[in-house]
């Protein structure tokens, strides 16, 4: 079972995506954190993105569909989960001619439901509680980058709700909840 996690900044795809790889086998696919990974092996490509990404402005749909397809070629185990990908329109086709050409399916896509206010709060209190843990915060995790996140996610990005519900794939999950009440809402979609 091939899923896509769709939401904005801070909405907590991340984590709930890591609760389905410990309990489902599932491949977690994370374009953020492929990204992460390349700006500090000190790539060309990591180098080109690193200030895109500092910004809070989206990479190019080329750069993030290339690390994507890499990552099809290998076994899935219990399927693919995609965190933060697709980010826009461009990206979601491709998504969908990569699947097809690897005989895949994308089984469900949860938009998870939350409010920008929630968002705000999550997100600054990721950036303290890593700072008091003397863990690295994230770049983009400040105000400023957050404003221009939410902004791309509006503009490039919802617009994935209207094309997933059209092709009748679009499942809405609450995610303003206890973790494992979230986590309760997803397993009830995938084993629906
Ligand atoms: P994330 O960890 O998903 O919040 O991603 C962090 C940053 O990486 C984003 O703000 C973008 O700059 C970049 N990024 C991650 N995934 C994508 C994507 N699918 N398309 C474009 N940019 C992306």
């Amino acid at each position: 079972m091939n899923i896509i996690l769709l939401g904005p900044p801070g909405a907590g795809k991340g984590t709930q995506a890591k609760i389905l790889v410990d309990g489902r086998n599932m491949i977690q696919l994370s374009t953020g954190d492929m990204l992460r990974e390349a700006r500090t092996s000190g790539t060309e490509m990591g180098d080109k993105v690193a200030a895109i990404m500092d910004a809070g402005e989206l990479v190019t749909d080329e750069i993030v569909i290339g690390l994507i397809e890499e990552k099809l070629e290998g076994d899935n185990a219990g399927g693919f989960i995609f965190d933060g990908f697709p980010r826009t329109l461009g990206q979601a086709d491709a998504l969908g001619e990569l699947l097809e050409r690897h005989g895949q399916t994308l089984d469900h896509v949860i938009a998870m439901e939350v409010n920008d206010e929630a968002l705000v709060h999550r997100i600054v209190n990721r950036a303290e509680e890593a700072a008091a843990a003397g863990e690295p915060v994230r770049a983009d995790d400040n105000e400023e980058s957050l404003k221009v996140r939410l902004v791309e996610y509006y503009k490039k990005t919802s617009p994935l709700i209207g094309y997933y519900h059209a092709k009748g794939q679009l499942r809405w999950v609450p995610g303003l909840g206890e973790i494992d009440e979230v986590a309760a809402g997803i397993a009830a979609v995938l084993d629906g």
